[in-house]
């Protein structure tokens, strides 16, 4: 079969025809239709840093897919069926370590990930734990393929109930950011200003629903969102770009007792002023890393399947498998919202 695999311990991704995987026990196999193409794949396709420490090749890039059950392996629950069209979480659990077992399996100390520590998605068939496996139950299996980066959006809008009435700011629109939005329009959030140095992403965050975009090259954030909430700053506040100097912005126009959800990963520390900004104003911070297992998901079926959130106008840009450094490019020059791989039918 095709697949898209870092070969060797170097830059560059190379199209190979591999061997196709077998459903192991306890495991489902998956024929791909389409993939989410992300800035992991990227850091991994550069070999930076993070990818040397963490990249064992040869590894089958992608995880973030959906696809057809073609066969099932043994040991599997009776619930799947071949030609069910699924998703999958891409974080492999332990299941025994103390955050698992007390049911914060997304911060599981044991985590694999599909497409960065065994073979992935970017190929016509790939293996999954039957755990990991998520039904689309009617959902597009395009959207499925973006439900890992919508996941994610999920977990940074509901964590902390504090979304619904809220004023919510969003700092960086791509394409997790534009899905945040979103998200906290159809969770009922009264007011969403969103923020990012890119006029094409502002434009995105408004088809998703923002009603106030600012220009952060031009804009003071903290003070535009002081003007726009009568001088009390924002009730609930997510940082998705990993800029030190949004993370700033996050704490300034964070109201009094608001929440700051932190997403983006910063390339280094960040220097923050923590009286004023955190302490005094008696501000709860959370980490966002993955998707709550299984809550995050189930909360994402529904308002999918109702209609609530239709999250596909993110998607800006499809190409076939064999054009991943296309894709690449795309999400390069930061024009893009979320890139997908056209992979089988
Ligand atoms: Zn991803
Ligand atoms: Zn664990």
């Amino acid at each position: 079969m095709r697949a898209i695999r870092k070969s060797r311990p170097a830059p560059g991704l190379e199209l190979c025809e591999v061997p196709e995987p077998r459903a192991g026990s306890g495991e489902v196999l998956i024929r791909v239709r389409y993939a989410g193409v992300c800035g992991t794949d990227l850091h991994i396709a550069d070999w930076d840093q993070w990818a040397q420490g963490r990249i064992r090749p040869p590894v089958v890039l992608g995880h973030e897919f959906a696809g057809e059950i073609v066969e099932v392996g043994a040991d599997v629950a009776a619930e799947f069926r071949v030609g069910e069209l699924v998703t999958a979480e891409g974080h492999i659990v332990c299941g025994h370590c103390r955050q698992c077992r007390m049911g914060d399996a997304h911060i599981c100390q044991n985590t694999r990930i599909i497409g960065v520590d065994r073979d992935g998605a970017f190929a016509d068939l790939v293996a999954v734990p039957a755990g990991n496996v998520v039904a689309l139950n009617g959902i597009p299996a395009t959207t499925g393929a973006i439900m890992d980066p919508l996941g994610n959006a999920f977990h940074a809008v509901l964590a902390g109930n504090a979304v619904s009435g809220a004023t919510v700011l969003v700092l960086g629109c791509g394409p997790i950011g534009c899905f945040a939005v979103g998200v906290a329009k159809a969770a009922g959030a009264a007011s969403i200003i969103a923020s990012d140095i890119n006029p094409r992403r502002l434009e995105l965050a408004r088809t998703m629903g923002a009603h106030h975009v600012l220009d952060a090259r031009s804009e003071d954030v903290p003070r535009r969102v002081a003007e726009l909430t009568r001088g009390e700053g924002a009730d609930l506040v997510l940082e998705m770009s990993g800029s030190a100097e949004a993370v700033k912005q996050a704490f300034g126009a964070v109201r009094l007792g608001g929440r700051v959800h932190l997403l983006g990963l910063p390339k280094g520390e960040v220097a923050l002023e923590l009286s004023s900004n955190l302490i005094f104003k008696g501000v709860t911070v959370y980490g966002v890393i993955g998707r709550r297992m299984f809550e995050t998901w189930h909360q994402m079926q529904s308002f999918l399947s109702s209609g609530l959130l239709d999250p596909t106008p993110v998607i800006t840009h499809r190409f076939p498998l064999e054009a991943i450094d296309d894709a690449l490019h795309a999400i390069r020059s930061g024009e893009a919202g979320k890139v997908i791989l056209e992979i089988g039918s």
